[in-house]
């Protein structure tokens, strides 16, 4: 496979741009080497700068549930072209998004429209704060929700251990009162709550993790994350930016009978481009300025080109349904990764929920950070490279989520799971 190309102009980024790139993990730090360069998308593949044709289970990391270019979407976006890109003043499509939204995810009432997960988070937070008149918030240890100062909690942190920041350039001070608890320890939760109940504002996770590898909640623990939220009067925010309209139409929510008090979202809701939204019980979005004190606010927020884009996708889903076909062909290629890594003899376990999934080299259920972290590393970096080598564009670190999309075919898993069975093998060595 040529990456000359590639090379050169990565090359020239890295003189131009932090190293070569406008977000971290895009540098290919968990596996080394460099990156391809991206041309362009159809469906499920990609077309890097030196022709490379690469099936692409990375979807933008998470947008591109209806593949690369899907029609609707880009004569979506052709036709609000043609009217202008953004004028900072209500339009229609902007209530057209938020319906969409409000009907699909059971919990909520009012959503705001913002450019990124990361501002959804931010502000989702600022509001629990706000509403409830209480700073401290929870937090678990593996779950991002983006670069927001207070949420940027060194991860596999110690129970009660006050939040350290994981990057220079946040006081401690912003992370004074950021709580950061293992994931599914339902114990250690009810003791954090039985000792500081009445000072959390919120408790904020990803209802099904992506960003540590997939690990799915137990019913116990988000049946007791709601019971003691409602106890201790803190709000229950389940940051959806990656699960909403992935996992099921109305997100982790829909699928584990849940109702959160605020609810994040992003990726898919932008169809590609930069969307995040928060919602959730009216009586608490109304604290939100102009209705309310809490302030926050956006110059291309509710953008026409974003929300256009959104539309498209979120009718296309919901018009289509594909959520038990995509959860078909996730559960065939993970059955055939788990055959493919018994047959090298390589300790593993492929969890998924819906179209989400992570091929860890670890035999361990995972169930929480610490788990996680056990993983071998420098194995899934030789797997990652057999893999691009052999044209599948995978996500650059174990501890991320693939995915899968509707452009995905039955002969795409076939050939992913023969290439992996050769990429594992040889990863052994
Ligand atoms: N929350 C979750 C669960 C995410 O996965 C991400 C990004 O990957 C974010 C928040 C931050 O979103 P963004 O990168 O759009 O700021």
């Amino acid at each position: 496979m040529q990456h000359d190309v590639s090379h050169n102009e990565f090359q020239r980024a890295q003189q131009l741009i932090p190293g070569g790139v406008n977000s971290p993990a895009r540098a290919f730090g968990g596996v080394g080497g460099e990156p391809p360069f991206i041309e362009r998308g159809s469906g499920a593949y990609l077309y890097d700068v030196d022709g490379n044709k690469l099936l692409d289970y990375v979807g933008s990391w998470g947008p591109h549930i209806l593949g690369h270019r899907h029609p609707a979407v880009i004569e979506a976006i052709q036709q609000t072209l043609a009217r202008g890109t953004s004028f900072g003043a209500p339009t229609v499509q902007e209530s057209e998004l938020a319906e969409l939204v409000i009907d699909a995810v059971p919990s909520i009432e009012q959503v705001r429209m913002v450019n990124s997960g990361t501002e959804a988070t931010m502000s989702a937070i600022r509001l629990a704060r706000g509403f409830t008149g209480r700073d401290k918030i929870i937090k678990f240890s593996g779950c991002y929700h983006g670069h927001v100062d207070s949420l940027l909690v060194q991860a596999g942190s110690a129970a009660l251990t006050l939040g350290t920041p994981s990057s220079p350039g946040i006081p401690a001070g912003c992370t004074a009162d950021t709580l950061s608890l293992e994931y599914n320890d339902t114990q250690q939760l009810a003791e954090v709550f039985a000792a500081q109940g009445s000072e959390i504002a919120c408790v904020i996770l990803e209802p099904v993790v992506g960003n540590m590898g997939v690990v799915a909640p137990s019913t116990e623990f988000l049946q007791t994350l709601r019971q003691l939220c409602d106890e201790h009067g803190a709000l229950l925010i389940f940051d959806e930016v990656m699960t909403g309209f992935r996992v099921a139409y109305g997100g982790a929510q829909e699928r584990f009978g849940m109702r959160p008090d605020l609810t994040t979202l992003g990726k898919i809701i932008g169809g590609g481009m930069p969307v995040g939204a928060y919602g959730g019980r009216a009586d608490v979005m109304k604290s939100i300025s102009p209705t309310g004190p809490v302030y926050q606010a956006g110059t291309l927020s509710g953008n026409p080109m974003a929300m256009a884009c959104g539309i498209a996708t979120l009718r296309t889903l919901k018009e289509t349904d594909p959520y038990a076909e995509l959860e078909r062909k996730t559960k065939r290629l993970v059955a055939g990764l788990s055959k493919a890594a018994g047959k090298a003899d390589v300790p593993h376990t492929v969890p998924h929920v819906g179209s989400m999934f992570t091929l860890f080299f670890n035999a361990e259920p995972v169930t929480n950070y610490t788990v996680s972290s056990r993983n071998d590393t420098e194995r899934f970096a030789r797997y990652f490279w057999g893999m691009l080598d052999r044209g599948f564009y995978l996500p650059c670190s174990q501890f991320e989520a693939n995915f899968v999309s509707v452009c995905h075919t039955d002969e795409d898993i076939d050939a992913t799971i023969a290439a992996a069975g050769e990429s594992i093998a040889a990863a052994v060595e």
